[in-house]
């Protein structure tokens, strides 16, 4: 079966009131991104709270795989659409149950399965109502090829719509769901090499919201391949979004000059409060309105509710959303295998708070002594973190 419509069903967007043409109109313009870089012809038309897919000369599956990566689709529906007949009319009954059976012919030769029609009447000019076509049509394909219905648990749901046109469907492949891209600002992404912030920066993506992100890089004790890998996971988000720009900042000196200059086992604490400091003051410059990282409470010892008090307490201009906060791992690796993160993140080079990183880390860091430590810095940090900003190196990752 060659289909020539999709029917594209979005959930959130619908409900947004006068909103939703703004919400409408960024999610055609996503899927028009996507379909880009898609061979075929397409054409994309929203009509009444729905938008529709006309498709030519194209590949389903690659198709499909681009509209699985629109934040805002729900489910993706390969239909046959019929046009009315006539100008207001919809087509007639006969030409309906004509289209209904050769939908069921071509798309299940199998014909060993049971099945249920699910009308729904949008348009109430058609003369039979619901039930009554649900039950026709139903009589129609067991009559044709002796298949059985069961309207509790069939095998295949034949949804009819009858709208402005009806669009015969029964397959839902579902989307990613979300809101679409760029309905809500921008935010930058602490992006390590973890498993976490991947799946962080996805998620707060999936919200609508345009991901730019920061990876503190520490050579020579990190090397380029744990920052090549840190780009490639920037593709993962990237893959959502189209791209995303990412700033590599050069933390050695600061964190050198920490570990000269603090006890060791604050090390990680402070590090985390200037690599916080530095990603809200590019985030102030890239008008970004959050920080997102992958924290989650107790994971680690720079994780701790005291030590997410502590780093948290840097940054004043904007929140800092943290999605994972009360994910477990278990649940943050089911996403990160799902957006095809997690073998990339699980690849074994360092980053850079596992190198100088103390065996006994303070758990429940007090910020009065934290900030006290911090006062042995005074003499150049302000001067580091300046060079840190001027000497940031982006890249532009592309999906
Ligand atoms: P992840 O899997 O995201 O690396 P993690 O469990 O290793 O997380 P931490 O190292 O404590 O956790 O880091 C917590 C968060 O701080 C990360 O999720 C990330 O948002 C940010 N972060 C840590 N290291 C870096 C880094 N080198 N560059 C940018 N952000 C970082
Ligand atoms: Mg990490």
């Amino acid at each position: 079966m060659e289909y020539q419509t999709f029917v594209l069903k979005y959930a959130e967007i619908g409900i947004k009131g006068k909103n939703r043409y703004f919400f409408e109109d960024k999610l055609v313009k996503q899927i028009e991104r996507v379909l880009k870089n898609v061979q075929g012809e397409f054409k994309i038309t929203k009509v009444a709270g729905r938008i529709y897919l006309a498709a030519d000369n194209y590949d389903f599956d690659e198709t499909i795989a681009a509209l699985q990566t629109v934040f805002g689709i729900t489910g993706i529906c390969p239909a046959v659409s019929i046009e009315r007949d006539g100008d207001s009319n919809l087509p007639d009954y006969e030409h309906l149950s004509k289209a209904v059976v050769k939908f069921m012919d071509e798309v299940y030769p199998d014909k060993n399965k049971t099945f249920k029609v699910k009308v729904r009447r949008v348009d109430k000019t058609y003369p039979k109502d619901s039930m009554e076509l649900g039950r026709d049509l139903g009589a129609d394909i067991k009559e044709t090829f002796g298949m059985e219905v069961d309207v509790h648990n069939p095998d295949i749901l034949l949804n009819v719509e009858l709208r402005e046109k009806v669009n015969i469907f029964s397959e839902i492949i579902p989307g990613p769901g979300g809101m679409p891209l760029g309905s809500a600002g921008k935010a930058m992404l602490l992006l390590s090499g973890g498993i976490d912030s991947p799946v962080a920066g996805y998620m707060i993506a999936k919200r609508g919201v345009e991901i730019e992100a920061v990876y503190f890089n520490a050579p020579p004790y990190t090397s380029e391949r744990a920052k090549q890998k840190v780009i490639d996971l920037a593709g993962v988000i990237a893959k959502y979004t189209g791209k995303v720009k990412l700033h590599i900042i050069n933390f050695t000196d600061i964190q050198m000059y920490i570990y000269e200059k603090c006890p060791h086992e604050e090390l990680t604490i402070i590090m985390r409060r200037y690599m916080m400091k530095i990603a809200e003051m590019l985030g102030v410059e890239a008008g970004c309105q959050g920080l997102v990282t992958g924290e989650s409470i107790g994971q680690v010892a720079s994780q701790t509710i005291e030590s997410l008090l502590t780093t948290n307490e840097v940054v004043t201009k904007m929140p800092v959303y943290r999605p994972l906060i009360a994910f477990d791992k278990q649940d943050i690796v089911d996403i990160s295998l799902k957006i095809d993160a997690y073998e990339t993140s699980i690849l074994p080079y360092e980053d850079c708070c596992t190198i100088f990183v103390a065996k006994h880390p303070v758990t429940k860091p007090k910020l009065e002594v934290i900030k006290k430590h911090e006062l042995n810095l005074s003499e150049k940090i302000d001067e580091m973190v300046q060079t840190a900003i001027d000497t940031d190196e982006i890249v532009v990752v592309e999906r």
